[in-house]
Order: C-alpha cells, then sequence, then structure tokens
C-alpha cells in the first residue's frame, strides 16, 4: 500500500473539492453511438492502455488525497477482459467508498453477477430508444435486446438501483420518453435523461438538445406528476425528482440548460493515463510514463493537486468563447 498522507483537499482557485474519479478502462466501443464517435476510429493497441495495476497504483495514491468515488467507463467497459479483476482490485483500497460503472449494457447479462460479486454496487446502464430503429440509427449497430437482457440481469443480481442513462436530443427523446419512462417504472429502474453534449463526432448545435424542462414537462404530461426528491441537493449534476404517484424517481442532468460546474467535484482519467481535469479540457497531463516508469508517489500526487489547481471555470458552452476538444467522448472517458 502507498503511504501518502491525507493533508488538503484536492481544491482547485474557485475553491470546489474533488473526490470523484471516472477511469475510462478502454476507448474501445461495440456501439456507435452518433453523438459520441465516428463510425470509423482507430483505437488505441492494448499495450497504450494502462494495466490494472496501473490503475488500482493511481487509485491507491489518489484516495489519501481525497478521491473516495470511482466510475469505471470507456468506449464500453464491459470490452475490457475481466473486469471484475479490477472491481476486486479498486473496492479494497482504504478510502474509496463507492465504486460505479456506466455500460451500454450489451455485454452485461453475462457480466452482471461477476461484477457484483467482485464488490461493484451502482451501476449505469446506458439506453436512449426502446424503439429498435431508433436504437439501431442512434448506435448505428443492433442490440436493443441484448441491453434490456443487461438491465434485467443486473436487476437480479441485486444492483440496486440501475440507473437508465439516455441522451436527450431533439426529433428522438420526444418519442422515447414516455416508453422509457413506463420501462423503468415498471422494472423498478431510476431514469436519467443527460443534455446532449458537443463532445461526440457530429456536428453539435444548441437547437438538437432536447432541454431539461421539456422533459419534464411531457413527463407530467404523458406519465404522472413530478415533484424535486426530499433529499433534491442543488448541486448534484442530476436534478432528482420522485412521482406524486410513488412510480420511482428520474433524473435530470441538464449540462447545457443548468451547467453545474460551479460545483464539480470530477476528475478523469482515459484509458491510457492521461488526467483530465474537466470533461470538455483541452489540456491534459501524461501519468502513464510516471506510473508506469515507478515514480515516487508524491510526484504524481503533485501532479494531480497542480492540475486540479488549475482547473478551468466551466466548459463555457454557452457561449462563443466553447472550444470543442480534439478527443470525443469513447475516448474521453464518459
Ligand atoms: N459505453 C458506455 C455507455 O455508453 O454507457 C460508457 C461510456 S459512454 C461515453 C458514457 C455516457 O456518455 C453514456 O451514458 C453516453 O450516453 C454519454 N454520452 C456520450 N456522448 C454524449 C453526448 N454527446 N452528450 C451527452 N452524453 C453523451
Ligand atoms: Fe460506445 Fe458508450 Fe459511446 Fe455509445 S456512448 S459509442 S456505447 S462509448
Amino acid at each position: 500500500m502507498i503511504a501518502l498522507e491525507k493533508t488538503k483537499p484536492l481544491i482547485d482557485t474557485f475553491g470546489r473539492v474533488h473526490n470523484n474519479l471516472r477511469i475510462s478502462v478502454t476507448d474501445r466501443c461495440n456501439l456507435r453511438c452518433t453523438y459520441c464517435m465516428p463510425e470509423e476510429v482507430t483505437f488505441l493497441d492494448k499495450g497504450e492502455l494502462l494495466t490494472f495495476e496501473e490503475i488500482t497504483r493511481f487509485v491507491e495514491i489518489a484516495a489519501p488525497l481525497g478521491i473516495d468515488k470511482i466510475r469505471l467507463t470507456g468506449g464500453e467497459p464491459l470490452l475490457r477482459r475481466d473486469l471484475p479483476s479490477l472491481v476486486k482490485m479498486i473496492v479494497r483500497i482504504p478510502g474509496i467508498k463507492d465504486v460505479g460503472l456506466t455500460t451500454n449494457g450489451l455485454l452485461l447479462a453475462q457480466q452482471a453477477q461477476p461484477l457484483f460479486d467482485a464488490g461493484l454496487r451502482r451501476i449505469n446502464v446506458s439506453l436512449d430508444a426502446l424503439d429498435p430503429g431508433r436504437f439501431r440509427q442512434l448506435t448505428r449497430r443492433d442490440g436493443l435486446d441484448q441491453v434490456i437482457a443487461g438491465i434485467l440481469a443486473a436487476k437480479r443480481a441485486g444492483f440496486d438501483p440501475v440507473k437508465i442513462n439516455a441522451v436527450s436530443i431533439r426529433g428522438v427523446t420526444e418519442h422515447e420518453v414516455a416508453p422509457l419512462a413506463h420501462f423503468a417504472r415498471e422494472h423498478g429502474l431510476e431514469l436519467r435523461f443527460i443534455e446532449y453534449m458537443p463532445i461526440g463526432a457530429d456536428a453539435w448545435e444548441r437547437g438538437k438538445v432536447y432541454f431539461a424542462h421539456e422533459i419534464l414537462d411531457q413527463l407530467e404530461r404523458e406519465v404522472a406528476p413530478l415533484a424535486p426528491v426530499d433529499d433534491y441537493d442543488p448541486r448534484a449534476p442530476a436534478m432528482e425528482f420522485q412521482y406524486a404517484d410513488g412510480g420511482g424517481r428520474v433524473g435530470i442532468i441538464a449540462s447545457i440548460s443548468r451547467p453545474f460546474c460551479m460545483s464539480c467535484n470530477r476528475i478523469r482519467l482515459t484509458a491510457e493515463g492521461k488526467l483530465r481535469n474537466c470533461l470538455f479540457a483541452l489540456d491534459e497531463v501524461d501519468l502513464k510514463p510516471l506510473l508506469r516508469g515507478g515514480a515516487a508517489p508524491q510526484r504524481i500526487a503533485e501532479l494531480v493537486r497542480k492540475n486540479i489547481w488549475e482547473k478551468w471555470e466551466g466548459h463555457e458552452i454557452n457561449t462563443a468563447r466553447f472550444i470543442k476538444p480534439l478527443r470525443t467522448m469513447h475516448a474521453i472517458g464518459g
């Protein structure tokens, strides 16, 4: 175990304290969601990816600095061989309180139980459409039935809640709000809409975002009345609501219409070991040579602190100053 003292929190110049680390375990994917990545893409070679030992070493360095919440993502994380081993390695690191996973669900039916048994407790499955044609149009692949089987397998394995993430895109989401909501209510899932962000390969424009208030209006019209949850946290990325008829919860991540940059507590580690202090960061710090070369933990910890200290105010998507990062979402880790 790496001995690092917990001295002061991972803070930036705006006073934001960081405890949340998203780790991409691969840039590969078995879907090609149009809002996330191009159809043709060159993936990293296996040797370029951080090994499980290198990822674990980074978490061991980050945990004493105040990182206590981890989410594994990608690319499609379930394409990384033997992911439950990584989960086991991370959950036992002192200080780590919460390990989650975001997946497209295609391979989840086979992996839900081993992941749960390894100690994973939180799972988000991305599913934007229940209509097979629309699913194919968005993902450029088939697989809706496998995703649904994966979601149900996650419930059976014991994950509670299982959250469903749906990207909110005008022209698509209007048709899917009610079917997704009914599906979630029927199976005891927590549905969360994420406003479409400019981080994919296709041309983004504001007009393509189906906004939080529109989703809420539609849910109330077509499904059931909603009220903010009792433990509503205005600083949390997801605005959370509960159905008045007891039908469970719905969340909306309004990254465009209600950016949560000023309460952001996240950093990201890409599959090849680049540290990013924002999803939309234009600069990153290459930690792989240090993790691979056996650099002193204090040196890596200092780079993490410096990178966070230098974090900008926010993504500025709603201004003319916004610059889209060169990496698309699958290569960052959503
Ligand atoms: N492959 C996994 C999945 O799809 O869940 C994990 C990686 S994916 C990049 C993580 C999340 O980012 C997914 O929920 C996906 O819908 C979301 N995402 C990707 N591109 C997005 C965009 N342009 N705007 C909003 N969310 C996006
Ligand atoms: Fe793959 Fe997830 Fe991106 Fe879709 S959103 S292409 S499933 S990484």
